[in-house]
């Protein structure tokens, strides 16, 4: 698709390019929408196989960030940003420093903050460069990891899809699986076991599965088995795109709740499939919201205790979702769209009292 066509298709603002080859730099920001507040959106550090899927990657992202911010009750818009390279091997200070001045030329409009592949660590060379990066460490006076908090709100996500769907959100004795135990997934088997559910763990690392197994007496399972098993919660906490055309036939659960963005590979298709077949979808940017309302609340000065009890609300926020899925007979992940469109609109386009000019 031609490169205009591609931001007009879902109405991005914004893409930038980033490239130095001193620092080994080759980065994509994509800025989806400002309406409701500066974009807010992590920056992931990934392998990709090309610069189409990296920037069909960040284009999703930043698009989600816009609805979850939306449906969250939080007063910013969307944005991502991916570097392109490999974690382990590419990282380095000059790199970091040079992306953050990427961020700073853009005065605001964009906050970045980690994503998958990327640490406090990395954004404290970011911080060198830009205010305008959070997650940073709790010594410097920033939130530090994010997932903890977003691991929380995934857990009470689960028990109002719990609710929804068995009449209690007891999760005593229920089959979970847990695809992906990094910083989301390690946190969230902690809080799983301790609410008495049956907790499976599948990781492609060896070094995760010994780290989760440490506090959490889970089940392991390997990678490749978790679509020929019967369980009652599947959770992704991986990467996207996991609920596909290859995956969806095989799914054996009642209930897929977890914090990976984009889980359905195609939202409109894979959701409606999941609908018919009476599984109970979790929006991916509902229930895993509990990472940008972190982040958000250092900019007013971090305390985690008031980002987790905001976390809570993910609870009514999810049933909301579902209750209009249920009335309307849509799917849910139209239902929560729906949502963040008439917030987008009625908020975002709300017009100022005083000059009559939208904001
Ligand atoms: P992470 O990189 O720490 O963990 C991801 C884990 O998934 C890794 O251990 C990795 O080895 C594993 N994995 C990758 N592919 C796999 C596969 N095919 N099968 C099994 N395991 C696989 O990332 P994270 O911070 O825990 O985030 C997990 C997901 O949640 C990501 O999609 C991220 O975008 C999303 N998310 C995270 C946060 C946050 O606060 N960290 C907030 C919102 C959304």
């Amino acid at each position: 698709m031609e490169k205009f066509e591609i931001m007009e298709k879902d109405e991005h603002e914004q893409i930038i390019f980033c490239s130095n080859k001193d620092a080994g730099l080759r980065a994509i920001i994509a800025i989806h929408n400002t309406s409701l507040g500066p974009a807010f959106g992590g920056t992931r550090m990934w392998n990709y196989n090309s610069v189409d899927d990296a920037l069909k990657d960040v284009l999703k992202l930043s698009k989600t960030m816009t609805y979850k911010a939306a449906v969250t009750g939080l007063n910013y818009g969307g944005g991502n940003a991916v570097i392109l390279g490999d974690s382990n091997t590419q990282k380095s200070e000059l790199l970091f420093r040079t992306f953050g001045k990427y961020v700073n030329s853009l005065a605001g409009r964009y906050y970045t903050a980690e994503d998958v592949g990327t640490t406090v660590d990395d954004m404290e060379f970011v911080r060198m460069e830009t205010k305008y990066v959070t997650g940073i460490s709790k010594a410097l006076g920033g939130s530090g990891d994010p997932s903890p908090v977003t691991a929380y709100g995934v857990f009470v996500g689960i028990k109002a899809c719990a609710k929804a769907k068995w009449g209690n959100d007891s999760l005593e004795n229920k089959k979970i699986v847990i695809q992906g135990v990094g910083q989301v997934g390690k946190n969230l088997a902690e809080y799983l076991e301790s609410s008495g559910a049956k907790v499976y763990v599948t990781d492609i690392y060896a070094e995760k599965i010994e780290n989760v197994l440490k506090t959490v007496n889970a089940e392991v399972i390997k990678p490749d088995k978790i679509f020929n098993m019967d369980m009652d919660i599947f959770s992704p906490c991986a990467l996207g795109g996991v609920i596909n055309d290859d995956t969806i036939g095989k799914l054996k659960c009642e209930i897929i709740a977890g914090s990976a963005n984009n889980q359905l590979e195609d939202e409109e298709k894979h959701g409606k499939i999941l609908f018919d077949k009476g599984i109970l979808y979790a929006p991916d940017y509902v229930i895993n919201a509990g990472g940008l309302i972190n982040v958000a609340n250092e900019l007013e000065g971090y305390r985690q205790d008031r980002a987790l009890k905001q976390a809570d609300k993910i609870y009514d926020n999810l049933t909301k979702v579902i209750k209009n899925s249920k009335e309307q007979n849509i799917p849910t992940c139209k239902a929560s769209a729906q949502i963040a469109e008439k917030r987008l609109s009625q908020i975002g386009g709300m017009k100022n009292i005083f000059t009559n000019k939208s904001r």
